[in-house]
Protein backbone atom coordinates (compact mmCIF):
# COMPACT_ATOMS: atom_id res chain seq x y z
CA UNK A 1 0.00 0.00 0.00
CA UNK A 2 1.37 3.34 -1.11
CA UNK A 3 -0.49 6.84 -0.74
CA UNK A 4 -3.58 4.85 0.54
CA UNK A 5 -3.41 3.28 -2.78
CA UNK A 6 -2.81 -0.84 -3.46
CA UNK A 7 -0.13 -2.00 -5.29
CA UNK A 8 0.79 -4.98 -7.41
CA UNK A 9 2.86 -6.36 -4.59
CA UNK A 10 -0.78 -6.91 -2.64
CA UNK A 11 -2.03 -8.97 -4.91
CA UNK A 12 -1.13 -12.73 -6.18
CA UNK A 13 -2.05 -12.49 -9.72
CA UNK A 14 -1.90 -16.29 -11.04
CA UNK A 15 -4.67 -17.94 -12.73
CA UNK A 16 -6.77 -14.10 -11.58
CA UNK A 17 -8.68 -11.93 -14.97
CA UNK A 18 -6.97 -9.08 -14.74
CA UNK A 19 -8.66 -5.18 -16.87
CA UNK A 20 -5.61 -2.92 -16.74
CA UNK A 21 -6.40 0.26 -18.18
CA UNK A 22 -3.51 2.01 -19.79
CA UNK A 23 -2.71 5.06 -21.38
CA UNK A 24 -1.01 4.20 -25.25
CA UNK A 25 -2.73 7.56 -26.40
CA UNK A 26 0.19 8.16 -29.41
CA UNK A 27 0.27 10.73 -32.18
CA UNK A 28 -1.51 8.27 -35.18
CA UNK A 29 0.22 8.79 -38.76
CA UNK A 30 -3.97 8.13 -40.36
CA UNK A 31 -2.45 7.63 -44.05
CA UNK A 32 -1.25 4.17 -43.39
CA UNK A 33 -2.28 3.55 -39.90
CA UNK A 34 1.27 3.62 -37.93
CA UNK A 35 1.72 5.15 -34.29
CA UNK A 36 4.27 8.15 -34.86
CA UNK A 37 5.39 7.58 -31.16
CA UNK A 38 5.58 4.40 -29.47
CA UNK A 39 7.01 5.96 -25.88
CA UNK A 40 3.53 5.63 -23.62
CA UNK A 41 3.39 1.85 -25.04
CA UNK A 42 6.88 0.84 -24.36
CA UNK A 43 6.32 2.85 -20.88
CA UNK A 44 3.56 0.89 -19.67
CA UNK A 45 4.99 -2.20 -20.80
CA UNK A 46 6.62 -3.27 -18.04
CA UNK A 47 3.80 -3.43 -15.87
CA UNK A 48 1.71 -5.39 -18.35
CA UNK A 49 4.61 -7.85 -18.44
CA UNK A 50 4.93 -8.32 -15.12
CA UNK A 51 1.01 -8.83 -14.54
CA UNK A 52 1.45 -11.33 -17.42
CA UNK A 53 4.51 -13.41 -16.67
CA UNK A 54 2.63 -13.50 -13.11
CA UNK A 55 0.13 -16.19 -14.90
CA UNK A 56 -2.73 -13.81 -14.87
CA UNK A 57 -4.92 -13.55 -18.16
CA UNK A 58 -4.39 -9.44 -19.13
CA UNK A 59 -7.21 -7.71 -20.90
CA UNK A 60 -5.62 -4.35 -21.76
CA UNK A 61 -8.48 -1.45 -21.36
CA UNK A 62 -7.03 1.88 -23.59
CA UNK A 63 -8.34 4.27 -25.33
CA UNK A 64 -6.82 6.45 -28.44
CA UNK A 65 -7.31 9.94 -29.70
CA UNK A 66 -9.75 12.71 -27.63
CA UNK A 67 -13.43 13.14 -28.94
CA UNK A 68 -12.63 16.80 -28.75
CA UNK A 69 -10.54 16.48 -31.62
CA UNK A 70 -12.30 14.01 -33.34
CA UNK A 71 -10.24 13.70 -36.28
CA UNK A 72 -7.53 11.76 -33.92
CA UNK A 73 -9.63 9.20 -32.80
CA UNK A 74 -8.41 5.82 -34.28
CA UNK A 75 -8.51 2.15 -33.22
CA UNK A 76 -5.86 0.57 -30.72
CA UNK A 77 -5.16 -2.04 -33.46
CA UNK A 78 -1.63 -1.07 -34.17
CA UNK A 79 -0.73 -0.74 -30.45
CA UNK A 80 -1.47 -4.36 -30.29
CA UNK A 81 1.62 -5.20 -32.43
CA UNK A 82 4.07 -2.81 -30.80
CA UNK A 83 2.69 -3.94 -27.18
CA UNK A 84 3.29 -7.66 -28.54
CA UNK A 85 7.07 -6.47 -29.98
CA UNK A 86 8.24 -5.19 -26.62
CA UNK A 87 6.82 -8.35 -24.42
CA UNK A 88 8.25 -10.69 -26.92
CA UNK A 89 4.97 -12.65 -26.88
CA UNK A 90 1.26 -12.50 -28.46
CA UNK A 91 -0.82 -9.99 -27.71
CA UNK A 92 -4.45 -10.29 -29.49
CA UNK A 93 -6.34 -7.49 -30.29
CA UNK A 94 -9.83 -7.54 -30.15
CA UNK A 95 -12.04 -5.68 -32.07
CA UNK A 96 -15.26 -5.05 -29.37
CA UNK A 97 -14.48 -3.11 -26.37
CA UNK A 98 -17.45 -4.71 -24.10
CA UNK A 99 -20.11 -6.46 -26.30
CA UNK A 100 -20.28 -10.44 -26.95
CA UNK A 101 -17.18 -10.56 -29.33
CA UNK A 102 -14.88 -8.96 -26.14
CA UNK A 103 -16.80 -11.54 -23.40
CA UNK A 104 -16.14 -14.55 -25.15
CA UNK A 105 -12.74 -13.46 -25.84
CA UNK A 106 -12.09 -13.15 -22.10
CA UNK A 107 -13.98 -15.86 -21.16
CA UNK A 108 -11.79 -18.20 -23.59
CA UNK A 109 -8.10 -16.66 -21.93
CA UNK A 110 -5.78 -19.20 -20.62
CA UNK A 111 -3.63 -17.84 -18.03
CA UNK A 112 -0.63 -15.92 -19.55
CA UNK A 113 -2.52 -14.43 -22.11
CA UNK A 114 -2.89 -11.09 -23.11
CA UNK A 115 -5.93 -9.48 -25.36
CA UNK A 116 -6.27 -5.72 -25.67
CA UNK A 117 -10.14 -4.40 -26.25
CA UNK A 118 -10.18 -1.71 -29.13
CA UNK A 119 -10.70 1.86 -28.04
CA UNK A 120 -12.22 2.64 -24.71
CA UNK A 121 -13.56 5.67 -26.26
CA UNK A 122 -16.15 4.07 -28.95
CA UNK A 123 -18.32 3.61 -26.43
CA UNK A 124 -19.95 7.06 -25.85
CA UNK A 125 -19.96 7.02 -22.14
CA UNK A 126 -16.17 6.81 -22.07
CA UNK A 127 -15.84 10.11 -23.81
CA UNK A 128 -14.74 13.74 -23.06
CA UNK A 129 -17.65 15.15 -23.99
CA UNK A 130 -19.85 12.79 -21.81
CA UNK A 131 -17.77 12.92 -18.69
CA UNK A 132 -18.46 16.97 -18.95
CA UNK A 133 -22.00 17.22 -19.54
CA UNK A 134 -22.95 14.84 -17.31
CA UNK A 135 -20.28 14.40 -14.54
CA UNK A 136 -21.18 10.80 -13.26
CA UNK A 137 -20.51 10.33 -9.78
CA UNK A 138 -18.57 7.17 -9.32
CA UNK A 139 -21.04 5.28 -8.08
CA UNK A 140 -22.89 6.17 -11.19
CA UNK A 141 -20.11 5.15 -13.29
CA UNK A 142 -20.21 1.79 -12.14
CA UNK A 143 -22.97 1.15 -13.49
CA UNK A 144 -22.23 2.03 -17.09
CA UNK A 145 -22.06 -0.48 -19.78
CA UNK A 146 -18.45 -1.01 -19.75
CA UNK A 147 -18.13 -1.70 -16.02
CA UNK A 148 -21.55 -3.62 -15.68
CA UNK A 149 -20.24 -6.22 -18.90
CA UNK A 150 -16.63 -6.69 -18.23
CA UNK A 151 -16.44 -6.48 -14.35
CA UNK A 152 -18.40 -10.02 -13.46
CA UNK A 153 -15.49 -11.35 -15.72
CA UNK A 154 -12.58 -10.16 -13.85
CA UNK A 155 -11.01 -10.70 -10.40
CA UNK A 156 -9.02 -7.09 -10.11
CA UNK A 157 -8.66 -4.31 -11.99
CA UNK A 158 -5.19 -2.32 -12.19
CA UNK A 159 -4.75 1.25 -13.36
CA UNK A 160 -1.28 2.00 -15.17
CA UNK A 161 -2.89 5.32 -17.14
CA UNK A 162 -1.49 8.22 -14.25
CA UNK A 163 -1.56 10.30 -18.09
CA UNK A 164 -5.60 9.80 -17.79
CA UNK A 165 -5.72 9.89 -13.99
CA UNK A 166 -7.33 13.37 -14.22
CA UNK A 167 -10.19 11.89 -16.24
CA UNK A 168 -13.07 11.23 -14.38
CA UNK A 169 -14.09 8.15 -17.23
CA UNK A 170 -15.66 4.46 -16.54
CA UNK A 171 -12.98 2.78 -17.46
CA UNK A 172 -10.85 5.28 -15.13
CA UNK A 173 -13.27 5.60 -12.21
CA UNK A 174 -15.90 3.27 -12.03
CA UNK A 175 -14.25 -0.51 -11.55
CA UNK A 176 -12.77 0.45 -8.61
CA UNK A 177 -16.23 0.71 -7.09
CA UNK A 178 -16.84 -2.74 -7.72
CA UNK A 179 -13.52 -4.81 -8.29
CA UNK A 180 -10.51 -5.07 -5.84
CA UNK A 181 -8.23 -2.82 -7.55
CA UNK A 182 -4.35 -1.36 -7.71
CA UNK A 183 -2.32 1.06 -9.35
CA UNK A 184 0.45 -0.08 -11.80
CA UNK A 185 4.55 -0.11 -11.97
CA UNK A 186 4.21 3.36 -13.68
CA UNK A 187 1.27 4.94 -12.05
CA UNK A 188 2.70 4.16 -9.21
CA UNK A 189 6.43 5.43 -10.25
CA UNK A 190 5.31 8.66 -11.61
CA UNK A 191 3.08 9.35 -8.64
CA UNK A 192 6.58 8.87 -6.18
CA UNK A 193 8.35 11.48 -8.37
CA UNK A 194 5.66 14.13 -8.42
CA UNK A 195 4.96 13.70 -4.88
CA UNK A 196 9.23 13.95 -3.59
CA UNK A 197 8.79 16.43 -5.82
CA UNK A 198 6.39 18.65 -4.32
CA UNK A 199 7.11 17.70 -0.84
CA UNK A 200 10.79 17.17 -0.11
CA UNK A 201 12.54 17.98 -3.43
CA UNK A 202 16.56 18.99 -3.08
CA UNK A 203 16.91 22.54 -2.77
CA UNK A 204 17.67 24.52 -4.47
CA UNK A 205 14.55 23.45 -6.49
CA UNK A 206 13.66 25.64 -9.62
CA UNK A 207 11.01 25.50 -11.90
CA UNK A 208 10.95 26.70 -15.61
CA UNK A 209 7.48 27.42 -16.77
CA UNK A 210 6.67 28.77 -20.44
CA UNK A 211 4.60 27.16 -23.38
CA UNK A 212 0.98 28.59 -24.40
CA UNK A 213 -1.42 26.66 -22.20
CA UNK A 214 -1.95 29.31 -19.79
CA UNK A 215 -4.35 28.52 -17.01
CA UNK A 216 -2.92 25.30 -16.52
CA UNK A 217 0.71 27.36 -16.34
CA UNK A 218 -0.91 29.70 -13.86
CA UNK A 219 -2.54 27.60 -11.81
CA UNK A 220 0.60 25.51 -11.21
CA UNK A 221 2.64 28.71 -10.94
CA UNK A 222 0.68 29.53 -8.01
CA UNK A 223 0.56 26.44 -6.43
CA UNK A 224 4.31 25.72 -6.43
CA UNK A 225 5.19 29.37 -5.05
CA UNK A 226 2.21 28.68 -2.29
CA UNK A 227 3.49 25.84 -1.32
CA UNK A 228 6.66 26.28 -1.00
CA UNK A 229 8.34 23.93 -3.49
CA UNK A 230 9.82 26.19 -5.82
CA UNK A 231 12.59 28.39 -4.84
CA UNK A 232 12.81 29.82 -7.80
CA UNK A 233 10.41 30.18 -10.85
CA UNK A 234 11.71 30.86 -14.18
CA UNK A 235 9.28 32.17 -16.71
CA UNK A 236 9.35 32.16 -20.73
CA UNK A 237 7.01 31.81 -23.64
CA UNK A 238 3.64 32.74 -23.61
CA UNK A 239 3.89 32.70 -19.45
CA UNK A 240 6.21 35.13 -19.43
CA UNK A 241 4.74 37.51 -21.63
CA UNK A 242 1.84 37.83 -19.67
CA UNK A 243 3.71 38.67 -16.74
CA UNK A 244 6.03 40.81 -18.13
CA UNK A 245 2.58 42.25 -19.93
CA UNK A 246 1.50 42.55 -16.20
CA UNK A 247 4.51 44.18 -14.63
CA UNK A 248 4.30 46.98 -17.30
CA UNK A 249 6.86 46.29 -19.02
CA UNK A 250 6.72 46.75 -23.08
CA UNK A 251 6.59 42.95 -24.92
CA UNK A 252 5.66 44.36 -28.36
CA UNK A 253 1.60 44.88 -29.69
CA UNK A 254 1.67 41.82 -31.62
CA UNK A 255 2.08 40.03 -28.53
CA UNK A 256 -0.56 41.61 -26.58
CA UNK A 257 -3.27 41.56 -29.32
CA UNK A 258 -2.50 37.83 -29.14
CA UNK A 259 -3.07 37.50 -25.45
CA UNK A 260 -6.52 39.50 -25.42
CA UNK A 261 -7.76 37.59 -28.44
CA UNK A 262 -6.53 34.25 -26.87
CA UNK A 263 -8.73 35.03 -23.54
CA UNK A 264 -5.88 35.25 -21.34
CA UNK A 265 -6.97 38.92 -20.52
CA UNK A 266 -7.95 37.50 -17.00
CA UNK A 267 -4.60 36.44 -16.42
CA UNK A 268 -3.07 39.52 -16.36
CA UNK A 269 -4.48 40.65 -12.97
CA UNK A 270 -3.94 36.89 -11.59
CA UNK A 271 0.22 37.45 -13.11
CA UNK A 272 0.14 40.93 -11.26
CA UNK A 273 -0.72 40.17 -7.98
CA UNK A 274 1.62 36.93 -8.11
CA UNK A 275 4.05 38.85 -9.13
CA UNK A 276 3.84 41.36 -6.58
CA UNK A 277 3.52 38.62 -3.62
CA UNK A 278 6.34 36.27 -5.54
CA UNK A 279 8.69 38.83 -6.91
CA UNK A 280 11.78 37.34 -4.93
CA UNK A 281 11.30 34.25 -6.75
CA UNK A 282 9.66 34.72 -9.93
CA UNK A 283 12.07 35.37 -12.63
CA UNK A 284 11.43 37.62 -15.27
CA UNK A 285 12.94 37.57 -19.51
CA UNK A 286 14.78 40.81 -19.30
CA UNK A 287 15.25 40.34 -22.94
CA UNK A 288 13.08 38.95 -25.85
CA UNK A 289 13.80 38.17 -29.40
CA UNK A 290 11.24 38.52 -32.38
CA UNK A 291 11.09 37.57 -35.82
CA UNK A 292 11.92 40.29 -38.92
CA UNK A 293 11.97 39.04 -42.52
CA UNK A 294 12.69 35.76 -41.12
CA UNK A 295 15.69 36.81 -39.00
CA UNK A 296 15.71 36.52 -35.39
CA UNK A 297 16.31 39.68 -33.76
CA UNK A 298 16.75 40.28 -30.07
CA UNK A 299 16.22 43.50 -28.02
CA UNK A 300 16.13 44.76 -24.56
CA UNK A 301 12.72 44.41 -22.29
CA UNK A 302 11.11 47.80 -23.36
CA UNK A 303 12.59 47.90 -26.69
CA UNK A 304 10.84 45.43 -28.43
CA UNK A 305 9.65 47.10 -31.84
CA UNK A 306 5.50 48.06 -31.17
CA UNK A 307 3.68 45.88 -34.11
CA UNK A 308 6.02 43.07 -33.54
CA UNK A 309 5.26 40.18 -31.18
CA UNK A 310 8.00 38.43 -28.82
CA UNK A 311 8.22 34.63 -29.00
CA UNK A 312 11.14 33.56 -26.93
CA UNK A 313 13.45 34.59 -24.56
CA UNK A 314 16.28 36.71 -25.76
CA UNK A 315 20.07 34.87 -25.79
CA UNK A 316 21.34 36.98 -22.56
CA UNK A 317 18.24 35.60 -20.38
CA UNK A 318 18.68 32.16 -21.94
CA UNK A 319 22.63 32.28 -20.39
CA UNK A 320 21.26 33.51 -17.02
CA UNK A 321 18.24 30.77 -17.06
CA UNK A 322 21.52 28.16 -17.81
CA UNK A 323 23.38 29.67 -14.91
CA UNK A 324 19.73 29.08 -12.71
CA UNK A 325 19.47 25.40 -13.98
CA UNK A 326 23.26 24.56 -13.11
CA UNK A 327 23.02 26.32 -9.61
CA UNK A 328 20.19 23.86 -8.92
CA UNK A 329 19.64 20.38 -7.31
CA UNK A 330 16.07 19.81 -8.66
CA UNK A 331 14.88 21.33 -12.10
CA UNK A 332 11.48 20.72 -13.15
CA UNK A 333 10.97 21.95 -16.37
CA UNK A 334 7.08 22.35 -18.19
CA UNK A 335 6.42 24.31 -21.21
CA UNK A 336 8.84 25.94 -23.84
CA UNK A 337 10.95 29.11 -23.60
CA UNK A 338 9.65 30.30 -27.18
CA UNK A 339 7.78 29.00 -30.21
CA UNK A 340 10.31 25.91 -30.21
CA UNK A 341 9.10 24.52 -33.56
CA UNK A 342 10.61 27.41 -36.13
CA UNK A 343 14.49 27.76 -35.89
CA UNK A 344 14.72 31.59 -35.55
CA UNK A 345 12.60 31.53 -32.18
CA UNK A 346 14.08 27.91 -30.37
CA UNK A 347 17.49 29.39 -29.24
CA UNK A 348 15.86 29.65 -25.48
CA UNK A 349 14.20 26.29 -25.65
CA UNK A 350 17.20 24.78 -26.79
CA UNK A 351 19.67 26.06 -24.43
CA UNK A 352 17.20 25.55 -21.13
CA UNK A 353 17.49 22.17 -22.46
CA UNK A 354 20.38 21.47 -23.18
CA UNK A 355 21.31 22.80 -19.83
CA UNK A 356 19.04 20.21 -18.53
CA UNK A 357 20.69 17.21 -20.26
CA UNK A 358 24.19 18.33 -18.89
CA UNK A 359 23.01 19.35 -15.33
CA UNK A 360 24.03 16.58 -12.24
CA UNK A 361 20.46 18.03 -11.07
CA UNK A 362 17.51 15.62 -10.77
CA UNK A 363 15.55 16.87 -13.58
CA UNK A 364 11.75 16.62 -14.28
CA UNK A 365 9.86 17.30 -17.46
CA UNK A 366 6.20 17.29 -18.31
CA UNK A 367 3.73 18.34 -20.95
CA UNK A 368 3.37 16.96 -24.63
CA UNK A 369 5.90 19.69 -26.32
CA UNK A 370 8.12 20.02 -23.47
CA UNK A 371 8.60 16.38 -24.18
CA UNK A 372 8.74 16.73 -28.18
CA UNK A 373 11.67 19.77 -27.34
CA UNK A 374 13.78 16.80 -24.75
CA UNK A 375 13.30 14.77 -27.90
CA UNK A 376 14.35 17.53 -30.28
CA UNK A 377 17.30 18.78 -28.12
CA UNK A 378 18.38 14.48 -27.81
CA UNK A 379 17.96 15.06 -23.85
CA UNK A 380 15.46 13.07 -23.08
CA UNK A 381 17.62 10.13 -22.47
CA UNK A 382 19.49 12.18 -19.77
CA UNK A 383 16.26 13.77 -17.98
CA UNK A 384 15.88 11.71 -14.75
CA UNK A 385 12.56 11.81 -15.24
CA UNK A 386 9.96 12.29 -18.09
CA UNK A 387 6.12 12.63 -17.02
CA UNK A 388 3.93 10.82 -19.56
CA UNK A 389 1.19 13.08 -18.67
CA UNK A 390 0.74 16.50 -19.08
CA UNK A 391 -2.94 17.77 -17.56
CA UNK A 392 -2.29 14.62 -14.89
CA UNK A 393 0.75 16.18 -13.49
CA UNK A 394 -0.33 19.87 -13.44
CA UNK A 395 -3.62 19.29 -11.72
CA UNK A 396 -1.45 16.75 -9.33
CA UNK A 397 1.13 19.87 -8.80
CA UNK A 398 -1.88 21.82 -7.94
CA UNK A 399 -2.67 19.34 -4.79
CA UNK A 400 -6.19 18.30 -6.35
CA UNK A 401 -6.72 15.04 -5.26
CA UNK A 402 -6.95 13.04 -8.88
CA UNK A 403 -10.12 11.49 -9.85
CA UNK A 404 -8.27 8.02 -10.34
CA UNK A 405 -6.59 8.35 -6.91
CA UNK A 406 -9.61 8.91 -5.34
CA UNK A 407 -11.42 6.02 -7.17
CA UNK A 408 -7.89 3.79 -6.44
CA UNK A 409 -8.31 4.85 -2.67
CA UNK A 410 -11.93 3.80 -2.32
CA UNK A 411 -11.30 0.66 -3.58
CA UNK A 412 -8.30 -0.01 -1.15
CA UNK A 413 -10.39 0.72 1.59
CA UNK A 414 -13.68 -1.03 0.19
CA UNK A 415 -11.88 -4.28 -1.07
CA UNK A 416 -8.42 -4.38 0.31
CA UNK A 417 -5.65 -6.39 -0.97
CA UNK A 418 -6.27 -10.46 -1.90
P1 LIG B 1 3.45 21.72 -22.93
O1 LIG B 1 2.77 20.91 -24.02
O2 LIG B 1 4.87 21.36 -22.76
O3 LIG B 1 2.66 21.71 -21.66
P2 LIG B 1 2.24 24.15 -23.89
O4 LIG B 1 1.26 23.31 -24.64
O5 LIG B 1 1.76 24.95 -22.76
O6 LIG B 1 3.48 23.24 -23.43
O7 LIG B 1 2.92 25.18 -24.90
C1 LIG B 1 3.64 24.78 -26.04
C2 LIG B 1 3.43 25.74 -27.18
O8 LIG B 1 3.68 27.06 -26.77
C3 LIG B 1 4.39 25.47 -28.31
O9 LIG B 1 3.67 25.04 -29.43
C4 LIG B 1 5.08 26.81 -28.54
O10 LIG B 1 5.24 27.11 -29.91
C5 LIG B 1 4.15 27.80 -27.89
N1 LIG B 1 4.81 29.03 -27.46
C6 LIG B 1 5.93 29.14 -26.73
N2 LIG B 1 6.26 30.43 -26.53
C7 LIG B 1 5.31 31.17 -27.12
C8 LIG B 1 5.08 32.58 -27.28
N3 LIG B 1 5.91 33.48 -26.75
N4 LIG B 1 3.99 32.97 -27.96
C9 LIG B 1 3.14 32.05 -28.49
N5 LIG B 1 3.29 30.72 -28.39
C10 LIG B 1 4.36 30.27 -27.71
MG1 LIG C 1 1.09 21.31 -25.28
Amino acid sequence: MRFGICTLDEFSLRGKTVLCRVDMNQPVDHENGTLKSTARIEACAPTLAEISNAGAKLVVLAHQGSDIEYKNFYTTRPHADVLSGLLGKPVTFVEDVCGPTAREAIRNMKEGDIILLDNVRFCSEEQTLFEMKLRLSHEEQAKTQVVTKLAPLADLYVCDAFAAAHRDQPTLCGFEQVLPSAMGRLFEKEYCVISELMEAPQRPCTFVLGGAKISDAFLMLETVLAGGAADRVLTGGLVGNILLLAKGETIGQASVDFIYKSNYEEYIDKARVLYEKYADKIVLPHDLAYVENGQRKECKIGAVPLAIGAVDIGSETAKEYVDYIFASKTVFVNGPMGIFEEAPTELGTKLVFEALGDTDAYTVVGGGDSVTAAKKYEVNKKISYICTGGGALIRFLTGEELPVVKALRHAAKTFGAR
